[in-house]
């Protein structure tokens, strides 16, 4: 089965591919022309937009994925502003560490919402995954992206980017969405 992954960022479509090898699933880029513009207010908005575009444009099967991080002390912030807090990964993260400056509470989590639409443009399935844990005083580790080097996994003594590619996808909150789409698809496929 294809089904056209709604992503630009390559970070992401690894990390699907990744966790979904063997399952029978080949996901495709969108074509260049996907450019959805993500003016929801929530993720679950943003995944139905992106997924939706991607639609127009093929017809076929799309599955998209809005994600962020959440910090309980923001307010929630970054939140669906997590890709464009600052001008580069790297002052995201300095804006995050200072904002916290102080801050006792560093509860927070990452989430990922994610929508597959049939051929018909109709939402099949949506689900939202989750993963725990806490914000870092300072960055650890050089694996992943975005967020990954000041994000502690609940449970673990490890930030996100001290966890290698595998552990990184056996508890992300990517990996807990996609496992519940995976799920659906093939209990549909019997
Ligand atoms: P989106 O592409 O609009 O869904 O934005 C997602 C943004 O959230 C990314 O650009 C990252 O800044 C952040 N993010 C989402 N998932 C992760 C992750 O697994 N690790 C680190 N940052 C993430």
């Amino acid at each position: 089965m294809k089904i056209v992954l709604a992503s630009s960022n390559e970070h992401k479509v690894k990390e699907i591919n990744e966790i979904s090898l063997g399952e029978g699933i080949e996901f495709i880029l969108p074509p260049p022309d996907f450019e959805p513009i993500e003016d929801g207010n929530t993720f679950e908005e943003n995944s139905f937009i992106k997924a939706k575009e991607a639609w127009k444009l093929t017809k076929t099967w799309t599955l998209a994925d809005d994600s962020g991080l959440c910090i309980d002390s923001l307010g929630g912030r970054p939140g669906i502003h997590s890709a464009r807090y600052a001008e580069t990964p790297q002052k995201r993260i300095e804006r995050v560490l200072k904002e916290m400056e102080g801050i006792e509470n560093r509860k927070a989590h990452f989430a990922c919402c994610m929508t597959l639409i049939n051929p018909e443009g109709n939402v099949e399935f949506s689900c939202t995954g989750v993963c725990g844990g806490s914000i870092t005083f300072e960055t650890r580790g050089k694996n992943g992206f975005g967020y990954d080097p000041i994000f502690l996994v609940e449970n673990s003594q490890k930030t996100m980017a001290e966890l290698s590619d595998d552990e990184k996808n056996h508890v992300s909150h990517r990996f807990r969405a996609l496992r519940e789409v995976l799920a659906y698809i093939n209990k549909e496929n019997g």
